[in-house]
């Protein structure tokens, strides 16, 4: 069951249209796992699109999910009122992934360029052309840690597929998770399947174990050259 949930901040800015890409990703791809949040946000929107009608009567209220879909594609902030079919017609595809995911990756995540670092993890780099962050898939071996890192900037990770575990507690699919510049953790895999992550990066991390300080500038290299 999802236990983490985004703030309010990024429900309202989500529904407002004028989250930076990379995180309005995360947060579409936690509503696909969780009903609350979509009607949270439901709610938000239909208040939004109200006033936007009082503004502007040429307002379309009625393009819903697939027009996100494409908001979230071009980069192009639209008027909050095309969000607000969200909570009827979201959901997993039938792989178990996000459709925002699956459609930022070209129908499926197997189409990313994986790069293996080590016997533990493996990083997709998402291009979705959002400049302030870096977005990527992670693939962690189940029962398996990932390496200790610091983070310089904030983190969202979503889990897409499978649970891990730190020093904090266990998030399991559909939980959205924020880490801030500072915090330092080992994520491990649960013992039962591969888990797999959408993560926003603001800022690369710092490595705190030899391991992920020798892949460090090979990682940043890859992310970098995706993204920008
Ligand atoms: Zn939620």
């Amino acid at each position: 069951m999802v236990s983490f949930h985004p703030d309010s901040k990024f429900l309202t800015d989500f529904a407002a249209g004028s989250l930076p890409l990379s995180e309005a990703v995360c947060v579409a791809a936690h509503l696909e796992f969780c009903g609350k949040c979509r009607a949270h946000v439901q709610q938000l929107s239909d208040v939004a699109a109200q006033m936007m009608v009082r503004l502007d009567p040429v307002v379309d209220d009625n393009d819903g999910f697939e027009s996100l879909m494409q908001r979230i594609e071009s980069s192009d902030p639209a008027p909050a009122g095309q969000v607000s079919n969200i909570a009827a017609k979201a959901a997993v595809s039938a792989t178990g992934i996000p459709r925002v995911v699956e459609k930022l990756a070209g129908g499926s995540l197997q189409n990313l360029n994986w790069v293996k670092l080590g016997k533990s993890l493996r990083i997709a780099p998402m291009d979705i052309g959002c400049k302030s962050r870096q977005t990527a898939i992670y693939d962690i071996k189940a029962g398996r840690p990932m390496p200790e890192h610091e983070h310089r900037g904030e983190e969202i990770t979503v889990l897409l597929k499978g649970s891990f575990s730190d020093a904090d507690g266990k998030y399991v699919k559909g939980d959205f998770v924020v880490r801030y510049a500072g915090e330092r953790h080992q994520p491990t895999a649960t013992l039962d399947t591969d888990c797999i992550c959408l993560v926003s990066l603001e800022q690369p991390v710092k490595a705190s174990s030899w391991w992920y300080r020798l892949m460090e500038p090979f990682v940043q290299y890859r992310l970098s050259g995706f993204s920008r």
